[in-house]
This record gives C-alpha cells, structure tokens and sequence, in this order.
C-alpha cells in the first residue's frame, strides 16, 4: 500500500463515503486537514463498574459477556434497532444500536468484551445507546485469560477517548474512526519547524505530535502533543505576519517628506496652475506647506500623545517604503486630527490620501469635520471630497474625475472608494478608520490603486496587545492614551430595572433636567422594532434564563420613541429614531437635526456607535444594556462628555447580579479606561470569540490558540519567529516554513484575522 502524506485527498484514504460528509461538515479535504480537525476534550471511559445499581446518566465502562441479540424494525421510524443484553452476573443491562446492523458480527452470545457508555433509561430497562465496545479475543477464557482480560480492560478504560467537534450528520465516533484511518494510512511526516527551534521550545516532531493528539495513550500524550502544536499554530501565525510586514517595508513607494512644499511636489496642481487652488497664493501660498498653515490655524494645541504620533508618522511618510501603522486611542483622543495631519503632509508633496470608512453616516461626518477643520482656503486648494453609494450620479463623476486628474487630495469615503471605476492620480495614503470593521482584503484593495500607497489604520476600540499582535501583526502599533485637555469627563452608572425601579423612574427626571438646561441627549436600544433585533449587536444572548427574566420585549427604538413622546416632561422636545433599516435620506436628516440641537432626545440602534460627534450631547442611556459588548458599551459611551459638559452614561438592564451579561455592565461602570475594559472583556469572553468571526471558508484559521488564554505564548512565539527571519530572512534554512506561509498568503488565511 502506499502511504498518504498530509496533502493526500481523504476520499482514497477514508472512502468517498465518509470523505463527501466529512468535507460537509468541516471542510476538509485532505488528510493534512483532518489531521487538524483536533480532539475539543478527552474522556475517559470510566471506571469499571458492576452491572448492579448502575448510576443513571453516567459514563460507565463494564467488563460483560454477550446474552443474546435481536434486531427489529424500529416503531415510529424507519429503520431497524439492534439490542444485545450483556450480563456480569450482578445484572443485566441492553445495548441498543440504530441502524448498525453489521454489529451483530461482534456481539455474539457468549463473548465478552468492554462496553462504556452513558447510562439511559428505556421503558424501566437502563441501556447503553450507541456503546464503545472492544470484544475480548479468546472465547474459552482459562482462569488466567480471565486476569489477563482483566488489565486490559482496566487500561482500555483508562485510555482517553478523543472527542472531536462533530455534528448529527458526523458524530465524534465517526471522525474518531476517519481520523484512525488517516493516521494508519500516513507515512513519514516532514517537519517544517527546524530542528534547533524545536529543541530549544521543547516542541514534539509534527509526525508524533498529529498522532499523540489523537491516538494518547496518556493524558501526558495529549497535553504534550497539544502543546506542542500549539506553539507550531502561534509560531506559524507570528511568522506569517512578520513575513508579510517585512515585505510589504522591501516595497518601494513613494516619500513623501514634510518639506517637500508645494513647489518641488509633482501633482498637477502644484504650481501650474492647474489645481483648484493655485489661484490664490500662486500655489505657493507664502512658501507654506498646507501642514504648516494648518497647524498656524489650529485653535489648540496638539496633546503630547498626537504630537509623537504625528512625528513617528510624518518620519515614516518621509521613507521610500511604505508605512503600514495602526493608530490606537480612545474615543475623541484626537486620532483624526493627527490622520488629517498625515494626509496634509502627503497633499504637500502632491499625493493624494483617502479615507476609508465603515458606514455612511461616518464618512460623512469625516467629511464635514475635515471640511470644517481645513477651513475655506485649504479646502478650496485640497477639494476634499466625498464618495458613497448614494452620491448623486453628476456629482459622483465629478468626483472620480478630480480623483483621477489629481485635483482632490483628499478623498473621504466608504467601500464605493474601493469600486473598480475609482482611480486616482497619485494615491499617497490610506486612512483605515475603525480597522477592525474592515479586512486585511479591503485594504489590500484599496492600496492596489496606488504604488504600494502608506497605510495608516485607526481603531477606537482598545485592542489587548495579544490580540493586537494575532489580529494587527502585520502592522505597527502607536497609542494615543491622553486625552484633549479640557474634557469634563463621563459618570457612569448601571439602573438595575428590577431590584432598583427608583433609579429607573429617576433615569428620564434627571434626562428632562437636561433637557431643559439645553442639553442633548441619546438613548440607545438593542432593537429597532418589537421584532427586528439590531443586526451590529456583539453579544449572541448568553443564557436563555436571562432573555426570560426580561419582564418585556427587547427594548426597540421604535416603541422607545412613543413611549418617550407621551412622557409629560418631555413636551415640546424634538424625539426621533435613527436605526439602520432606515433610507440615508432620513438617516442624514436626523443625524443632522440632532448635530444642530433641532431633536432633543436621539433614539437609536448603534448606528451611532463610532465617531459620531455632538458636542452638546449630556447623557447617554442604554437601554437593555446586557446585550451590548464591553467595547460597544464604552464606545457609546464616548458619544457624551466630549465638549464643555460633563457626560453621564447610564446602563440600564434587568440583568441579575452575578450574571456575565451583568458583569460586563458593571466593568464598564467601574472604569473609564478602554484598555482595562478591552482586558477585562477578553477575559469574560468565551473561547473563540474574540477572533471568532475570523473565519476563512466557515472555519477558523486557529485551532488551538486562544487569544484571550495564551497571549504569552504569542508574545514568546512572535520572538522565536522574529529571530528567525532575522537570521534568515528568505527562511533557506526552513523550506518547509517557506512553503507553509507561501501556501498561507495564497490561500488568504491570514486576511480575515482581523475583521469583526
Ligand atoms: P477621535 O478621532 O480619536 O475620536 P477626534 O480627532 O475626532 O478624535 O477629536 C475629537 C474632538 O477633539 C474633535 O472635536 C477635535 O477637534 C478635538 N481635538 C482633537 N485634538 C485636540 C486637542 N489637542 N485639543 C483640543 N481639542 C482637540
Ligand atoms: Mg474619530
């Protein structure tokens, strides 16, 4: 027979009987990938029991020899059930089998065997349902054979049994059965991790490590086997990452220095003539460049936090490869002043920068910021402008045509910057805002439309560094933690609606207080209509007790603002709804009658989660606030306190203490400081959610690593791997890692990572 390697296809090697569903319900295709389809938990069979007074609804294991066998056909369903008693002499009890009528090949009367199983109840009669079963070999057992049989069933028991992520159609026993196969047909196995690594981490060989994981014969084995593929996940990851930074920094593109004024920059506009706003100043404008006379007109001064960041940047525009940085800091710690600041100096030497966003409403709202923040001279020379999917034919062609002759420096838009028909002249820089909404693909996408174009990405979403290096690892990390001087700061408190009803009714006194000293205020609801659940909600609800506990339908925009309009004390005061599912229109005109203070109270979904900015706003309620992640929580409450007022945020739930939905509610209360949150939300996650979405064909790329549980082995992994490519940068001495990240880059693994 020839032996498999890992590429080999499963069909040849498992049957295409099992192969097609095994693909179906995970994907893989190759023995290589079953390979990788890794135990979720290890059983065990249990402890050899007597047949007498066995517990109900327990794993047991029983040494036990073969009564009798019947088959019939099944009552209420097709199919036929096959029942075999077995007995030790203390009782007896029945194995029941659907549709497996090859068993009866096994369970001849009179041969004993070890069964293990759960123990179930069947019209007074305890069953075992689909049992593991191994018969003993030797029929007429001498009074020796017997002890014999004996150890080898107490070893048998004691093995630990794979237990693999499996569905109704591919239970666990039939991947257990595959993944046998796979393993006996597998021939030698290369390792790709080098030797010297390998010994210096303590890491098992791949070939031992695949068949420990799921074939152990100990818990040592597959403690061993687990930990030693997981480093290989995290070093194979961080490896990839760091590859694709090192050569994406070996690219050329083009500098674009402070000083490159005006005069010396190459872009159409600049001192010819031709540009929108060389007509005033001659291009030259006092020999200023647009950063500087920016600057000159800021009416405030740059916090030291955006002064660093911006020379860390401006220093990495000014160098012939690309930047490729991620720019960290909490709501309104000043990121797209310093983003703006960026994309004026590239507008300096000639290039042109574009901003991509996550939704409409922001892109707008960039939009207008930036409109407002360069003031009329700057915006005449540098013509901002803005692209969406609902930008009015005329004007759209308009715009693709400065883009395209280069007389707009500055394009601030959504995906519709990334359409095919957009070209621009000379894209200098990318702004990525809220990164994390966007994947790796996108930004590729865009970049594709200029010559390896700077990068700088933004997020106001506090990202653990573990996570930062996983999701973000290809890109460099600046933080801005101090915020703008001045900010009166956010008060936040959880009203429990059930144990405290006082402090709910006091809720919406304290909002007409407000109200009436000329604030603002937004109430923010998990769902738009009694049935329409805001899609962009994080949490998935944990426990259906809590859902059950909740004395009334999810609290929905749509009744919040009846409800609200009736209120007395809110007679005269402008409420309206924003959510999702309504037109742009309507969206930009609520969204606009609450900037200029025209709707009092603002009912929403979290359309207005990020970057939306009304100063006047005082107070932001949540209702129903347990279904909102930590993160959007803090987000949302970034919406108040950002002008003159102090801000109060008030988090309203009839979640029960002790709760994790009640848990996350009271973290966000107790600190204001995002990157304590982001700590605090990765540790009350479950498993797999933080890069949970980050899946590449229904799967995700990481098996065994968990961000939020093994940060230092990421962090260590990234090190070994760095070394590595420090030493040899083309990895000569590792083919098989070349070839693994080659086949990773190929295959996109990597470019979903960071998206959620
Ligand atoms: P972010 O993008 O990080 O949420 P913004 O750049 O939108 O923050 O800034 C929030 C607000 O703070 C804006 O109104 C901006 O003009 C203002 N701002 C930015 N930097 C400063 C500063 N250094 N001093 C005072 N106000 C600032
Ligand atoms: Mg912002």
């Amino acid at each position: 027979m020839v032996l498999a390697t890992l590429d080999t296809p499963l069909d040849g090697v498992v049957g295409a009987r099992t192969a097609k569903p095994l693909e179906r319900a995970f994907g893989v295709r190759t023995v290589g990938e079953l390979l990788h389809h890794i135990p979720r938990r290890y059983s065990r069979r249990g402890e050899l029991t007597p047949l007498m007074g066995l517990p109900l609804g327990e794993q047991i294991t029983v040494v036990a020899q073969v009564l009798d066998v019947r088959e019939r056909q099944m009552q209420r369903r097709r199919g036929k059930i096959l029942e075999a008693r077995i007995t030790d002499g203390t009782g007896t009890l029945t194995l029941t089998f659907f549709n497996q009528p090859y068993r009866i090949r096994d369970l001849v009367p009179g041969r004993r065997g070890i069964f293990a199983g759960k123990v179930s109840e069947y019209r007074g009669q305890l069953q075992l349902q689909h049992p593991e079963y191994e018969m003993f070999e030797n029929r007429d057992e001498a009074p020796g054979g017997a002890q014999l049989d004996e150890a080898a069933a107490r070893a048998w028991a004691e093995t630990p049994v794979p237990i693999y992520p499996a569905t109704a159609q591919m239970p666990s026993w039939t991947v257990q059965r595959a993944v046998e196969l796979a393993l006996d047909a597998l021939g030698p196995v290369a390792d790709p991790l080098p030797a010297e690594i390998r010994e210096a981490e303590g890491v098992m060989a791949y070939g031992p490590a695949l068949e420990l994981i799921h074939r152990p014969q100990h818990d040592a084995d597959w403690r061993g086997a687990q930990q030693s593929l997981r480093f290989r996940e995290a070093f194979e990851l961080q490896l990839a990452l760091l590859d694709r930074r090192r050569r994406a920094s070996l690219e050329a593109s083009t500098p674009r220095p402070l000083s490159g004024a005006e005069a010396g920059g190459s872009g159409p506009g600049a001192g010819t003539g031709a540009g929108p706003g060389s007509g005033s100043g001659s291009g030259s404008s006092s020999g200023s460049t647009p950063l500087d006379r920016f600057d000159a007109a800021l009416p405030f001064d740059l916090t030291g936090d955006q002064r660093r960041a911006g020379e860390t940047i401006s220093h990495e525009l000014a160098q012939p490869h690309p930047m490729h940085r991620l720019l960290q800091g909490e709501v309104g710690s000043g990121k797209t002043l310093v983003a703006l600041r960026a994309m004026l100096q590239v507008a300096g030497s000639g290039g042109q920068s574009a901003l991509l966003a996550p939704t409409e409403v922001l892109a707008a709202q960039h939009f207008r910021s930036i409109v407002d923040a360069l003031g009329p001279d700057l915006a005449a020379e540098l013509n901002p402008v803005l692209l969406t999917g609902r930008i009015q034919a005329a004007e759209r062609k308009r715009a693709l045509l400065s883009l395209a002759s280069g007389t707009c420096r500055i394009a601030v838009g959504t995906h519709a910057l990334i359409g095919e028909n957009v070209t621009f002249y000379d894209l200098g820089l990318i702004v990525v805002d809220e990164q994390h909404r966007f994947g790796v693909e996108q930004r590729e996408a865009l970049r594709r439309k200029g010559t390896s174009p700077h990068v700088l990405a933004m997020t106001a979403t506090p990202i653990p560094r573990t996570v930062a290096l996983t999701a973000f690892g290809d890109l460099e990390v600046t933080t801005i933690r101090e915020l703008p001087p001045g900010r009166q700061g956010i008060e936040t408190f959880t009203v429990p609606e059930l144990e405290m009803p006082n402090r709910a009714a006091r809720v919406w006194a304290r909002t007409a207080e407000d109200l009436a000293a000329g604030r603002q205020v937004y109430v923010v609801c998990p769902a738009i209509s009694a049935g329409e659940v805001d899609p962009e909600l994080e949490n998935e609800v944990e426990n259906e007790d809590a859902e059950a506990a909740r004395p009334r339908p999810l609290a929905n925009v749509e009744d919040t603002v009846a409800e609200l309009r009736r209120r007395p004390e809110y007679a005269g005061v402008q409420i309206e709804g924003l959510d999702g599912g309504m037109t742009s229109d309507e969206k930009d005109r609520v969204m606009r009658g609450f900037a200029e203070g025209r709707i009092g109270i603002l009912v929403a979904t979290t359309v207005i989660e990020v970057g939306v900015n009304v100063p006047n706003a005082s107070i932001m309620i949540v209702r129903d606030a347990d279904r909102f992640g930590i993160s959007q929580l803090h987000q949302l409450r970034g919406r108040v306190g950002r002008g003159e007022h102090p801000g109060l945020c008030l988090l309203m739930t009839t979640a029960a203490q002790g709760t994790v939905a009640r848990e996350r509610i009271e973290a966000v209360a107790a600190t204001s400081d995002g990157f304590a949150l982001a700590e605090i939300d990765l540790e009350l996650r479950r498993e797999g959610d933080i890069l949970g979405t980050a899946q590449s064909g229904g799967r995700s790329t990481l098996k065994l690593l968990r961000v939020a549980e093994h940060g230092e082995l990421i962090a260590h992994a990234r090190e070994v791997a760095a070394a590595l490519l420090e030493r040899d940068p083309e990895l000569e001495t590792a083919p098989g890692l070349a070839e693994l990240i080659a086949r990773e880059h190929e295959a996109g693994l990597l470019d979903n990572l960071a998206k959620s």
